[in-house]
C-alpha cells in the first residue's frame, strides 16, 4: 500500500499558510515553523509570487570537484546550456562482463538529524497527536545503515542519493540555515541530491551560497531546469544554477564498469517552490528538460542507465515516466520525493521503475542491480529497510552530531 499525495494533504489541511508567513516563521525560528511551513507546502497552500525579475545573482557554473568517497565521479562540462560548452566525447565502456551495483536513496528528510519519538512533544492528555507529528529515527541511524551497506557492496559499486527536500524544517536543520545538514549527509557519504523547494526555504542568496560551497566536493544538488533569471529579462530562460547531472562509473576493481547517469528534474506546476524574490525560476517542465539532455548523456556521455532525481511528487513521477517512455526517451529509474510517498514495491511504466520512501530517513530505498554490458540488459530488485530505533548509531556521526549540536543528544 502507499499514500498518495492527495492522501498525504488531506491529513494537514487544517494549517494554510500563505508564503510570506511560511518565511516569517522561518525567521523566528518557532518550534512550530517546521511543521507549518512543511504542511504548507506540501498543501499547496502557497501563491505564485509576481515579483519583476532581478538581475543581482552570480549563479554558479560549473562543478570541478572530486567525491568525498568513491565511485569515480566525473566532472559535468558546465551547468550552462548556453552557451554551448564543447564536450569532448567520452570514451565508451568496454562491452563485457556483468556489473552488480546499487544505488541507495531517501526523500523529504527535512533536516530530521536527531531522533525523536516526536518534534512536538507529548500531546495533551488524553488528546490525539497532532496532524502531522514528526517522529524519527536520526542521522546516527541511518548512517549506520548505508555505510554498513556500503561496506558489504563496496564504495565503487554503490550510489546514495537524495530526492530533495533535505536541509530545512527541523529547528536544528533552521537554526544553521541546513549546514548542519548537509554536513552530516556529506560526513555519511551522499554523493548526489535533487533540490527540493524546501532547500530554497532560507533564500535564494543562502541558497546560492550552498551551491558555491559544493564546488569544493562532497554532496552535490542537482537541477537540469532550475535557472537564475538573465538580466531584464522576465521570461525564465535556461541559465542553470546547478549542474543538470552527474556520470558515475560503477563496478569493483578491476572489473568491467556500468556508467550511470544522474539528472535531476523540479516540478514546474507547484508554486511553493519557496523562490523569495523570483530571481529564480523554473526553466523548463521535467520532460523538457530531460529530452534536452537525453541526447547528450547517451551520445557524448555513453551512460548505460539513466537515473532521474525528481523532486514533483509520486504520481507525477508515474506520468513523466510514460510521457518519457512515448517520445522515445525512457529512463531506467525514477526516484522521487516531494508526495512523501512510502511504497511496497516500486511503480512500474514500461521499463522504467519508480520509488519513493516516505519521509524524514525513517526508510531507506536499495535498488540491487546488475547490467550486463553485452546485451545491455539491466536487471532490477528493489527492496527497502527501515531505520528503527533498534538500529544501531553509527559512531561517527554521533560524535560529529554531540560536536555539532551540543546541546542535543543524537
Ligand atoms: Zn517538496
Amino acid at each position: 500500500m502507499w499514500l498518495s499525495q492527495s492522501d498525504y494533504s488531506h491529513a494537514i489541511m487544517p494549517f494554510p499558510l500563505d508564503e510570506k508567513s511560511m518565511k516569517k516563521l522561518i525567521g523566528s525560528n518557532l518550534l512550530w515553523s517546521g511543521l507549518l511551513i512543511l504542511l504548507s507546502a506540501c498543501a499547496g497552500a502557497a501563491s505564485t509570487p509576481t515579483h519583476p525579475p532581478t538581475a543581482t545573482l552570480s549563479p554558479t557554473r560549473a562543478l570541478s570537484a572530486t567525491p568525498s568517497s568513491p565511485p569515480t565521479r566525473t566532472t559535468v562540462p558546465s551547468a550552462t546550456p548556453s552557451p554551448e560548452p564543447t564536450l569532448i566525447p567520452r570514451p565508451t565502456l568496454a562491452d563485457e562482463g556483468l556489473v552488480d551495483f546499487s544505488i541507495l536513496h531517501i526523500n523529504d528528510f527535512h533536516g530530521q538529524v536527531l531522533f525523536h519519538e516526536t518534534e512536538f512533544g507529548v500531546p495533551p492528555e488524553g488528546g490525539d497527536r497532532f496532524p502531522g507529528d514528526i517522529s524519527a529515527t536520526g542521522a546516527a541511524r541511518l548512517a549506520f545503515f548505508v555505510k554498513s551497506y556500503r561496506e558489504k557492496v563496496g564504495a565503487e559499486s554503490m550510489l546514495l542519493l537524495d530526492a530533495g527536500d533535505l536541509i530545512q524544517a527541523s529547528p536544528d536543520a533552521n537554526d544553521s540555515q541546513g549546514q548542519v545538514v548537509l554536513d552530516v549527509i556529506n560526513q555519511i557519504g551522499f554523493q548526489a541530491g535533487m533540490a527540493g523547494n524546501h532547500e530554497f526555504f532560507f533564500g535564494e542568496s543562502r541558497f546560492l551560497e550552498i551551491a558555491e560551497q559544493q564546488k569544493a566536493g562532497g554532496f552535490q544538488f542537482l537541477a537540469a531546469n532550475i535557472s537564475a533569471r538573465k538580466p531584464n529579462s522576465s521570461r525564465c530562460q535556461p541559465n542553470l544554477i546547478l549542474p543538470p547531472y552527474l556520470i558515475f562509473d560503477l563496478g569493483k576493481d578491476p572489473g568491467p564498469k556500468v556508467r550511470v547517469a544522474v539528472i535531476g528534474l523540479a516540478n514546474q506546476s507547484y508554486p511553493e517552490w519557496g523562490f523569495d524574490n523570483e530571481s529564480l525560476c523554473i526553466s523548463s517542465s521535467p520532460l523538457a528538460a530531460l529530452k534536452e539532455y537525453y541526447p547528450k548523456l547517451k551520445d557524448q556521455e555513453f551512460a548505460d542507465i539513466i537515473v532521474v532525481l525528481s523532486h514533483q511528487g509520486y504520481d507525477e513521477d508515474m506520468a513523466l515516466a510514460k510521457a518519457a517512455t512515448q517520445q522515445n526517451t525512457p529512463v531506467d529509474l525514477i526516484i522521487g520525493g516531494h508526495s512523501h510517498t512510502y511504497l511496497d514495491q516500486p511503480g512500474l511504466v514500461g521499463a522504467t521503475y519508480i520509488v519513493q520512501v516516505g519521509e524524514y530517513g525513517k526508510r531507506v530505498g536499495i535498488f540491487d542491480l546488475t547490467f550486463n554490458r553485452a546485451t545491455k540488459k539491466l536487471d532490477v530488485a528493489w527492496k527497502t529497510e527501515d531505520i528503527k530505533t533498534s538500529t544501531p548509531e553509527d559512531p561517527q556521526t554521533v560524535q560529529f552530531l554531540q560536536t555539532a549540536l551540543p546541546a542535543a543528544q543524537p
